[in-house]
């Protein structure tokens, strides 16, 4: 074990005794579910479906958001679209399970790019990947038919643009939850806006009868020989209490973006490239600490989900600490693969490449921040794009719709935002623009020049962007913003075997523990989110959910 990898697995401290005099309550269930996101309210519905007596602890006052973008394969409203929607499974596996390698020895773009140390190869666990392409239709398929009750329609979003972003290939397995108008679906299908979802999520499992306590958190897990019988959590007044759990313990407490230090420490390359976190106050990587005093291995690399949307001021840097932000301190249109430049104006990059991996370059760049410069034909420029999953822009063909793609208008609006904020730019000229970013005028130009020259004969001599996204800046007004990472959430935890039981590090199951979520690992390599796979995360996130209840009851 080297010394990076020392230091990660130290990171939890010890575990805290808790002596029996403090426990105020002991309570009896059968299964316990630890956190209530995406993994936990998908869990706790199957369940309830399967009748068994159920508890969901919530460290939060309310449940986790349910993530709008849903990866699977082969649902029912999959078929009906055809071979629009059909995926050859084993292509998606061997391009998720290759992902970062890809990256450094395919396309070759960074050099001796400083990531490279934590790169090789049996990072990602195959049998999860492959249980994802196996399961992961009749898990949306159950879901949906389970969420039919209150008009909730499972849709399927095959538009999948040019097909690739750079080398990338885009597949078609972004499936959806639409929840009618009439029910307040116009949030459910804005960008990252599911709000209303979560009642019906909440409505569903208590029909069930499951137990939703909130303000009650999983501190450590209760362990008899090498069997988990239940928890103990701590709720916001103080009080501990005890959940014994016959059947098993799913912890589902999510990553540890909330932890600013933790990321820093655990995640710095992330973090070195990005500028705003996503809050989720209580994702501080209590389960993990959890998981590995019970024994349980850990990924020994850190993985993290970071989208290139994290604009600043002019003259602002991406480092830590990186403050927390709601989806407005974010900028959509910043995916767009627009020009970029360093502060010094020269470009650095393929810009057409996926959201994460166009990011990671700026580690070597001076404030580790970008500027992305448009010109008035923008929009024109955006439909050219085409791009896929939640940087889709433009309306979807996809039928029945899907409602994907902001469309002109709201765009202009986070635009306006933008300006009013002091961090979008607005010039009639290059030299103008590059004064109002701080960048140096004569070397903007000069790339701006050579940009549209090479633009002209559809060639990147430099980077060897798509010419399709190789669109000149010739029209003014000219904008600019200065941009890098969103930091949405971390990927790295547990490791689970294929029934979603925690492993020890010889990889024994520990009985009566299971993991699902961003809380388990395996699955994503080296900070790198296959974002052409739209929806993978929580793709996986409930299918595994699913399985680990269907094993604890004894159903798969
Ligand atoms: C803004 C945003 C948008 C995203 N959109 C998508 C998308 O569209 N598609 C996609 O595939 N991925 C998306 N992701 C990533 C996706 O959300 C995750 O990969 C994953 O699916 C999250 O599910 P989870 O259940 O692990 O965590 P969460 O949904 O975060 O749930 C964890 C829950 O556990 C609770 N908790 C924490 N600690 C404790 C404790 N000690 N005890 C009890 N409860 C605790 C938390 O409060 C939270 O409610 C997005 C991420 C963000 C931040």
């Amino acid at each position: 074990m080297n010394k990076t990898e020392k230091s990660y697995n130290s990171w939890h401290g010890p575990e805290p005794e808790i002596p029996l005099s403090v426990i105020s309550e002991t309570i009896e269930t059968e299964i316990l579910i630890c956190g209530a996101g995406n993994a936990g309210m998908a869990a706790a519905i199957v369940a309830g479906n399967k009748g068994a007596k159920t508890i969901v602890i919530e460290k939060d006052k309310k449940m986790g958001l349910i993530k709008p973008y849903m990866g699977a394969i082969d649902t029912k409203a999959q078929k009906a679209a055809g071979n629009k929607a059909s995926v050859d499974k084993e292509e998606i596996i061997k391009e998720l399970v290759n992902y970062s390698t890809k990256y450094t020895d395919e396309l070759k773009i960074y050099g001796d790019y400083k990531r490279s140390k934590y790169l090789g190869t049996n990072k990602v666990d195959e049998k999860l990947v492959r249980l994802w392409a196996d399961e992961s239709g009749a898990t949306f398929d159950f879901i949906a038919e389970e969420l039919s009750e209150y008009g909730i329609k499972h849709v399927a979003e095959y538009n999948i643009g040019h097909g690739h972003h750079g080398p990338f290939k885009a597949f078609p397995i972004h499936t959806k939850l639409l929840v009618p108008f009439h029910k307040g679906g116009i949030f459910a299908v804005s960008h990252g806006g599911v709000y209303v979802l979560e009642k019906f999520f909440i409505k569903k499992v208590k029909s069930y009868g499951v137990k939703l306590m909130f303000n009650t958190g999983l501190v450590k897990v209760i362990k008899e020989g090498n069997r988990v019988v239940g928890v103990i959590a701590r709720k916001s007044n103080g009080k501990y209490i005890r959940i014994n759990a016959s059947k098993g313990v799913l912890i589902a407490t999510g990553g540890y973006a909330a932890n600013e230090k933790l990321i820093a420490k655990r995640n710095p390359e992330a973090v070195s490239v990005s500028t705003v976190r996503y809050e989720q106050k209580c994702n501080r990587g209590d389960g993990i600490r959890a998981g590995v005093w019970a024994g349980g291995e850990k990924d020994d690399y850190p993985s993290a989900m970071v989208f290139d949307r994290g604009p600043v001021k002019p003259g602002g840097k991406a480092d830590v600490p990186i403050k927390a932000g709601a989806t407005f301190d974010s900028f959509f249109m910043a995916s767009q693969p627009f020009m970029k430049v360093n502060m010094n104006g020269k470009r650095f990059t393929s810009e057409s490449v996926p959201y994460d991996i166009v990011l990671y370059p700026l580690q070597d760049q001076k404030n580790g921040v970008s500027c992305i410069i448009w010109d008035a034909n923008y929009w024109k420029h955006i439909k050219s794009f085409d791009t896929i999953g939640c940087s889709r822009m433009i309306k979807s063909n996809s039928r029945p719709k899907t409602l994907e793609g902001m469309g002109f208008l709201p765009n202009y609006i986070l635009m306006t935002l933008m300006r009013m904020k002091g961090m979008l730019k607005k010039s009639g000229t290059i030299e103008g623009l590059a004064k109002k970013l701080k960048l140096p005028p004569e070397e903007l130009k000069a790339t701006v020049d050579r940009y549209n020259e090479m633009a002209r004969i559809g060639a990147d001599r430099d980077f060897g962007k798509d010419p399709d996204t190789l669109l000149p800046l010739t029209k003014p007004p000219f904008y600019g913003i200065t941009n890098a990472g969103w930091f949405l959430t971390t990927m790295d935890g547990l490791r689970i075997n294929a029934n979603i039981q925690v492993v020890d590090k010889n990889g024994n199951a520990i009985e009566g523990l299971y993991a699902a979520g961003d809380v388990a690992g395996g699955f994503f390599g080296d900070n790198l989110y296959p974002e052409l796979c739209v929806g993978v995360a929580v793709g996986k996130t409930m299918t595994f959910a699913r399985h680990a209840i269907l094993h604890m009851t004894g159903n798969v």
